[in-house]
Formats: C-alpha cells, structure tokens, sequence
C-alpha cells in the first residue's frame, strides 16, 4: 500500500489543492492540520487478472483512494477508464471528501478506478474483472469502511456484481456496501434522478437568495446525460425558457427556448442517446458556452470554461453540474467579472445524498417513497446551501471558497473533537 510522503505537485491532485490552499488560509489552519488534510488517508494499488473469453489472463491496475474517514466511512464512485491513474483517483477522492462534508453527510471521502477501456470487454469480462477488483479490496471497503457507488463507465449492473460478490464471501447480504445499485436489490427511489434535482434546488435557492425565481431565466445547459436533462427538464417545469443545449453531437440554441420534452424523447428514441438531428439551430460546444443567457449549467465534462472563453460568457449565474467544469484561472476572471458560481461540490452533491439515503435505508431494511427521498434532499440541500452563502458573506469570499471553507471547518472540527491517534 504505497502512500505519498509528501504534497505532489504538477499533477490533478496538485492542482485541486489549488482551493484548498484558499480556504485553508482563509480558516488559519495550523500547519499540523494542514499537513494531515494534505495528505490521502491511504491508497491502494492492485493487479487485478481476469479471464478473457478466449482463454487467456490479461492484468488490469484498479485503485482505491479512502482520502479521510475523519467523518464517516470513505464514499465514493469506481471509474473504468484508460486515463485512470493513482494521481485523478486521489484528485476525486479529495473532492468527494469536501463535497460529502459540505452538505453535512457522515461519509469521509474515496474514489476508485481500474484502468482499462470498457468499449473492448465483453459482458462477462466486465463482470469477472468487477467482481475480482471487489474480491481484492475486500478487507478495506464495507458499510462502515467505504462504500463505492458508481462514476464514469460503471452503473447499477456494476455495483450489483460488487454487492453480490462482497455478500458471496462475507456469507451476509450486505446490500449497504455500494450505492446506487439496481432498485430491486436496495437501490433508492429518486438516485436517478437527484444530481439533476439537486441542480436545480442549487440555482432555485442562489436565486431566492436575490429575491428572484427560477421562472423566466434563459438558461444554457451543457451536456444532456443523466445530470444535464435532468436540470434541463425539471428547470423547465419550474418555468424556465431552455435556450441551449448540448451533447458530444454539438450544441443546440433557440432564443425561443428549446423545446425539451421534445429533446429527452429524440435522445429516448436515439440508438445511442444523442441529440444528433434534433431540431433546432445548430452551434458548436464552444459557442453554445458564450451565447446569451442568463444562467449556464456546465453538466458535461471538467475544464469547459477556461481562461480563453470566460470573459465571453454571458451568463451570471453558473451552476457547476459537472465536477471542475471552471478551471481555476477562469474562476477568478468570472468572479471578479461578478458573475456567481455555484460550485461543483455543493451544485451537484445532490447525487451523493440520495445515495448516503440508499445506504440509510439499507441499513434500516426501510424503503422510502419518492417524494420523501426528494423532500429529504430538498431539505439537506436549502439548509447547507444557507450555511455556504452565510459564510460567503461572513468571509467576503466566493461561494466556492464558502463551500471549501464550510467543508474544512466540518473536517477539522471532527479531527478535534476525535483527537489525532499519533
Ligand atoms: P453522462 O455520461 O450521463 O452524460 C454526459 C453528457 O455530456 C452526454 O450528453 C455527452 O454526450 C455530453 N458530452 C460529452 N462530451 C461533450 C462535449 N465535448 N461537449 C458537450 N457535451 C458533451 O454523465 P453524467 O452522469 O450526466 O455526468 C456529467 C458530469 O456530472 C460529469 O462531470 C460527472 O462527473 C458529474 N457528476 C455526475 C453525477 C451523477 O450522479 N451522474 C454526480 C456528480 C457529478
């Protein structure tokens, strides 16, 4: 189990430190705990072999980060992906530390990931190589030590074999091991959809904030997947005018507005759920960030808006759907531009509290109805989303260096209150 020994640089997990560094100054941490939040709780590396269907034994890399458990057992999704490395899957385990703490959840913070291209396995593969990764970590993962969930390139199936396998050797069904599993086996009502809604409660509570309300907004959304519709269709219930979207198609603009149940039937019905021939006017990816707007949700990839197209975005208000959409340069001219951004770990941890409720009610063997998952959710997200804008008023700062400062402070304040066992 290697682990660093000191702060890297030059690297993913050296740049989200970038806002960490912020608030920590912000907080007057000493150098003690600064060093400790600095510094992954542990990672591990494993080979992983597993049989291809003609016979042979190929051997994969899968990682597992548990970045703190200070608060609770690590939380975090598996990504299969040729990028993956030690170095990304500390990055995300560092994040899902400061976005678990920020809308208060008991979880810690974790990620893991197996390099590897899913687009060449088969079925089987993917399930043997799942289920040897789960084999592997099973001694440090578990309701009350981490529990994965799903990120890029896995899903409910994945979790499902993860499940199954941790319950095959524990000899005790433990659904309570992953989350976002299929439903039937202890998933949670509303998992599906809760990013897109916590999305949406994000923007609704900065606007309340201002005295305004969501309807009548022009609002661009980036990325029409699972996070990106969902904003774009419940926005649009709540009266909103869609004027753009996107997918790795290219961009869709219609000062108009967009007519969206009409564009999540076109993807429904789309063999592989693009927006390609959808109607309305084309415009590329970049373009679809600088057209006129009131609001932009980035709900696609990281590093979207850069310092090259910030200062020709129009929107004022941005809510982070996908995780570092805004790079740290742009962050700075948008903001000193007067434009607010709702950060990523507090925009889009509507995703990882409905899956804190999966593994809740995985525990208690007591499913809840639909619209007490999401009046659970609306609820844990307006009272936190409160907490960061105080705090941005409180420290005259962002509300990301809010949501980091609110973060710390919960994780620190745990720290203190355990005692350091050193
Ligand atoms: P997804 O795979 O369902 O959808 C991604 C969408 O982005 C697709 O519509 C895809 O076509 C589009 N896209 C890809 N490349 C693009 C490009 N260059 N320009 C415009 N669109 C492009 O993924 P998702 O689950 O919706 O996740 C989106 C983002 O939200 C990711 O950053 C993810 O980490 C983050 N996120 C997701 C969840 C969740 O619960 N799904 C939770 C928190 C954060």
């Amino acid at each position: 189990m290697p682990t660093t020994n000191s702060q890297p640089n030059a690297s993913v997990f050296g740049e989200a430190i970038q806002y960490f560094d912020a608030a920590a100054a912000r907080l007057n941490l000493s150098s003690s705990m600064y060093r400790i939040l600095t510094h992954p709780s542990r990672q591990v590396i494993i080979s992983i072999p597993f049989a291809r269907d003609n016979g042979e034994f190929d051997v994969y890399t899968g990682y597992r980060v548990q970045y703190s458990s200070a608060r609770g057992p690590a939380k975090g999704g598996i990504r299969y992906h040729p990028n993956v490395t030690l170095d990304e899957v500390t990055a995300l385990a560092f994040w899902m530390t400061w976005k678990c703490a920020v809308v208060d959840l008991p979880f810690g913070g974790g990620k893991g990931g197996v390099t590897c291209d899913p687009n060449v396995l088969s079925k089987g593969e993917l399930e043997r190589l799942t289920r040897r990764y789960a084999a592997d970590l099973i001694e440090i993962i578990g309701p009350d030590k981490d529990v994965p969930a799903p990120d890029v390139n896995t899903n409910p199936q994945t979790m499902a074999w993860i499940m199954d396998t941790v319950s095959m050797h524990l000899r005790a069904h433990t659904p309570a091991v992953v989350t976002g599993k299929p439903l039937n086996i202890g998933g949670s009502r509303g998992r599906v959809e809760a990013t897109g809604r916590g999305v949406w409660i994000a923007i609704e509570s900065a606007l309340d904030k201002l005295g305004k309300t969501v309807a009548g907004h022009r609002i661009v959304v980036q990325g029409f997947g699972n996070v990106g519709s969902i904003s774009a269709k419940l926005l649009r219930e709540a009266g909103a005018k869609i004027v753009g979207i996107s997918d790795v198609s290219g961009g869709y603009y219609s000062e108009k507005g967009i007519d969206v149940f009409g564009a999540l039937e076109h993807v429904a019905k789309s063999p592989n759920r693009s927006l390609e021939g959808f109607g309305a006017d084309r415009v590329s990816n970049t373009e679809l960030l600088e057209q006129p707007c009131d609001i932009l949700v980035p709900a696609a990839l990281e590093n979207q808006i850069t310092e090259k197209n910030a200062r020709k975005v129009k929107a004022h208000l941005i809510a982070e759907g996908a995780n570092g959409p805004t790079t740290p340069e742009a962050d700075r001219l948008l903001s000193d531009g007067g434009v607010t951004i709702i950060p990523d770990i507090l925009a889009n941890a509507g995703g990882v509290t409905v899956s804190y409720f999966e593994w809740v009610q995985d525990r208690m063997g007591l499913y809840w109805r639909e619209s007490e998952v999401n009046q659970r959710l609306g609820d844990l997200l307006r009272e936190n989303f409160d907490v960061v804008w105080d705090t941005a008023k409180e420290y005259d700062t962002t509300l990301r260096g809010a949501a980091y400062t609110v973060a710390i402070k919960r994780v620190v304040d745990a720290y203190t209150t355990r005692g350091i066992y050193a």
